[in-house]
């Protein structure tokens, strides 16, 4: 699978469409989901071309992997969730119901988030 430049959020880093921006860094960018599934919902990307977990762990650079991995706690802590926890998810492709092919962390907080799996 090659990835697709024309993904929305490959138009978000472009500055095509915009986005609610909390965090952003040289290497990840984090803005709040457009719809929105509990209290606080944001989604945090790496600004390389990855299509999921997968293909980034296999490509991006040591230091991709863990600024993408800081970038979490980063926004964490811009939307004051870390005290008292968030939840973290990650669709992978087909079975995981990955809608846009670029990599992308849900964070959702701000209320207990309930069942892990519907
Ligand atoms: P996934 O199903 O894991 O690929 O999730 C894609 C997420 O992207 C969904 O939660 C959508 O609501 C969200 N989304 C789609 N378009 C936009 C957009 N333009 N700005 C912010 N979030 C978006």
């Amino acid at each position: 699978m090659t990835y697709d430049k024309n993904n929305i959020f490959a138009k978000i880093l472009r500055g095509e469409i915009p986005c609610k921006k909390i965090y952003e860094s040289k290497y990840v960018l984090a803005f709040y989901d457009i719809n929105p599934q509990k209290k606080i919902h944001a989604l945090v990307i790496p600004k390389g071309e990855y299509i999921d977990l997968e293909h980034f762990n296999q490509n991006a650079s040591d230091v991709e992997i863990i600024e993408f991995s800081k970038g979490i706690s980063e926004v964490a802590k811009k939307l004051k969730i870390s005290g008292n926890g968030y939840r973290v998810l990650s669709n992978i492709g087909i079975d995981g119901g990955q809608e846009v092919p670029h990599l992308h962390y849900h964070v959702f907080g701000g209320e207990k988030i309930g069942k892990m799996v519907s």
